[in-house]
């Protein structure tokens, strides 16, 4: 809620007029609360893991031709019954778990400092700050992610996401209730560390889920932007790891590949890499042009 009854008074609050942006803020935000602004991320988080997956889902069945080559393990189907499984049991998750940890934790939003007020941030403000949420999230994730992959937090917790070896766009939230409170944390550090604005905080809660619905697809689509983002993982370095499985002590990073690469955890990875392209380059001499998936190539075996 803005402590302002006008626009008038809110410019006159500035010093300056409003951007047209700021104007739209104004006109929205003015008299609603700041708690009812914050859940708006229940509706953010409902229509994304909805939405996306579901693009993934069309061009699978529809521009299967286009996308087939892409698909990072084409051996493995699954049914449309089997993914609608999947998207109930996220769906159920989501409204015992997600939204109500939403509705709960205001109040730690409300002291790291998220705010609702004017002046609104500037476009360089917004990707400085989303820049240190990915990376100070990708950061702890990491080590979260490499416990949950020791004997007791695998068996207990992890082994949910893990049940998908070729994931899909909707198994990227597929989860054990207590691996979605404790990998909430991370997502609130950065915003505690560099506390900006509520618009900021909802597009780091939305990228970063749809970055993780990406990762997840089984498509390493060729057109995405995200491949322009330096040390970003994506889809076929996560997918990696879901296909070593239960014993994977690689790609643990939940962004980028620079931790996995600094701790030693992408040995595994980068050596399936180096077959692949040799195998990729002896089906080349033959006259041979073809995308050699990770799948494929090691005799069955996955290298760890
Ligand atoms: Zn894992
Ligand atoms: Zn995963």
């Amino acid at each position: 809620m803005l402590p302002y009854a006008t626009v008038q008074e809110a410019e006159a609050a500035l010093g300056r007029s409003l951007t047209a942006a700021e104007t739209l803020w104004f006109n929205y935000s003015a008299t609603k609360s700041d708690y009812f602004l914050y859940c708006h991320n229940i509706i953010f988080l409902f229509l994304i893991f909805s939405l996306f997956p579901f693009y993934y889902l069309f061009l699978e069945y529809f521009f299967k031709g286009s996308v087939g080559p892409y698909k990072i393990q084409p051996k493995v189907k699954m049914s449309f019954s089997d993914t609608l499984r999947c998207y109930k049991s996220v769906m159920r998750m989501f409204f015992l778990v997600v939204g109500p940890l939403q509705l709960v934790s205001y109040p730690s939003v409300k002291m790291i400092g998220v705010r609702t007020s004017l002046p609104l941030p500037s476009l360089w403000e917004i990707v400085l700050q989303l820049g240190v949420y990915f990376i100070v999230e990708d950061y702890t994730n990491y080590w979260i992610h490499r416990f949950l992959h020791c004997k007791w937090g695998y068996e207990k917790i992890h082994k949910v996401h893990h049940e998908y070896t070729a994931p899909i766009g909707f198994a990227a939230p597929y989860a054990h209730w207590a691996e979605i409170l404790i990998l909430g944390i991370p997502s609130f550090l950065g915003p505690a560390m560099v506390p900006g604005h509520m618009i900021t905080f909802w597009m780091w809660i939305a990228l970063r889920q749809i970055e993780a619905i990406e990762t997840h697809s089984g498509y390493d689509l060729p057109w995405t932007p995200t491949k322009y983002i330096p040390f970003y993982g994506g889809p076929d370095y996560h997918d990696y790891h879901h296909y070593v499985g239960g014993q994977s002590q690689s790609n643990f990073a939940s962004v980028f590949t620079y931790c996995d690469y600094i701790y030693g955890t992408d040995k595994g990875y980068r050596y399936q890499k180096k077959v692949l392209e040799q195998l990729r380059d002896g089906l080349k001499t033959n006259g041979e042009q073809i995308r050699v998936p990770h799948d494929v190539s090691t005799q069955g075996h996955k290298v760890d």
